[in-house]
């Protein structure tokens, strides 16, 4: 089979490997959509890992199952989740998925750019959904990403009624402004330096888009929030300056997520004062586990996030390398996918 590898930024190779064999309790899917991650194209992230077969957002058909397997069977569309809790230990039973020693050590094999795949036991067992009908590979495709929005905005705490402010607008940009806008906000802002970016906010349904490069950020937000400021402020790009941003964006008693990890020897100066003071919470939110897999799937399944809301380029495998440099280079790019003609 044909496998996409990444060696390091930009240089994704398509080679020849096996195609695995599903052993006692595994499942082995064909490839049909697998979308690439704003991760994917974070360089010191990647490097931690390459070289690699990348793709965490796969849709594909199971064809094969191992001895035992008894919950799926061949001929049915996937959702594979690349990470699967144990949902025993400490951790899981307190929901905090993506902090399970299992989560963080389970994968799919040998990744999602593979015309074929294997689904672990765990991940068959924890995190692999049957995808209805109607909701098409694309649509599919997003569902680990809606899930990473679920989580941020779950934990951004009540949504409805809040103004929310959305630092960048890349696809996860994008999708928070779907999902807050769902879930009933008072106001959603959207900001980014790339004029398409907002336009593309705008027509998502954000109230407000504001250019950042058109001046401080911080200064326009004041402006629309009369003077406010925002109770959720969303920070999307993984960088202090972000992040110091967001913290000055935010209203008394308001909560700012960080949604992207930052590198690993970056430091915030926080005032702490202000923080006590105003009463903000800065929170965390990496990846997503088993419970907003599931609501992304509703979200996707009602209608409330769809496809052709944010992928606007797509390729065959064969076109790997072309589609991470548009994926990674391409302003115009909201969501790339590869996907993976009929068999
Ligand atoms: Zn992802
Ligand atoms: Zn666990």
């Amino acid at each position: 089979m044909k496998v996409a590898r990444l060696y390091d930024y930009l240089d994704v190779r398509v080679e020849e490997e096996p195609v695995p064999h599903p052993g006692p309790g595994e499942a082995l899917v064909r490839t049909r959509a697998c979308g690439i991650c704003s991760g994917d194209v974070v360089p010191w992230y990647i490097r931690k890992k390459a070289p690699l077969v990348f793709g965490h957002e796969p849709v594909g058909e199971i064809v094969e199952v191992g001895a035992g397997v008894t919950h799926v069977t061949p001929g049915t569309r996937v959702f594979v989740h690349h990470h699967a809790p144990c949902l025993t230990c400490r951790a899981c039973r307190r929901g905090e998925f993506v902090q399970c020693p299992t989560w963080r050590a389970t994968q799919i094999i040998p990744g999602g750019m593979a015309e074929y795949f294997l689904v672990p036991e765990i991940n068959l067992a924890g995190d692999t959904l049957a995808l209805p009908q109607t909701v098409s590979d694309e649509d599919g495709a997003l569902v680990e990403p809606t899930a990473c929005v679920v989580k941020s905005l779950t934990r951004a705490g009540q949504v409805a009624d809040a103004s929310v402010l959305i630092i960048g607008l890349g696809v996860m940009g994008q999708l928070h402004v779907v999902l807050a806008r769902h879930l009933g906000a008072r106001q959603v802002i959207g900001a980014d330096l790339v004029a398409t970016r907002c336009a593309h906010a705008r027509a998502l349904g954000a109230d407000v888009v504001i250019d950042a490069s058109n001046g401080d950020l911080a200064a326009q937000v004041a402006d629309v929030t009369t003077g406010e400021g925002v109770e959720i402020v969303i920070v999307g790009p993984a960088t202090i300056d972000a992040l110091e941003l967001g913290l000055r964006c935010v209203a008394r008693g308001g909560t700012v997520v960080q949604f992207m990890g930052t590198p690993p020897e970056a430091r915030l100066q926080l005032s702490t004062n202000d923080v006590y003071f105003r009463e903000i919470r800065l929170v965390p939110s990496y990846s997503c586990g088993p419970i907003e897999t599931r609501a992304a799937l509703r979200y996707i399944e009602e209608g409330a996030v769809a496809a052709r809301q944010v992928v606007t380029h797509r390729f065959p495998l064969a076109a790997a390398r072309e589609a991470y440099r548009v994926a990674a280079e391409d302003r115009s790019a909201i969501k790339t996918l590869v996907t993976f003609g009929e068999a």
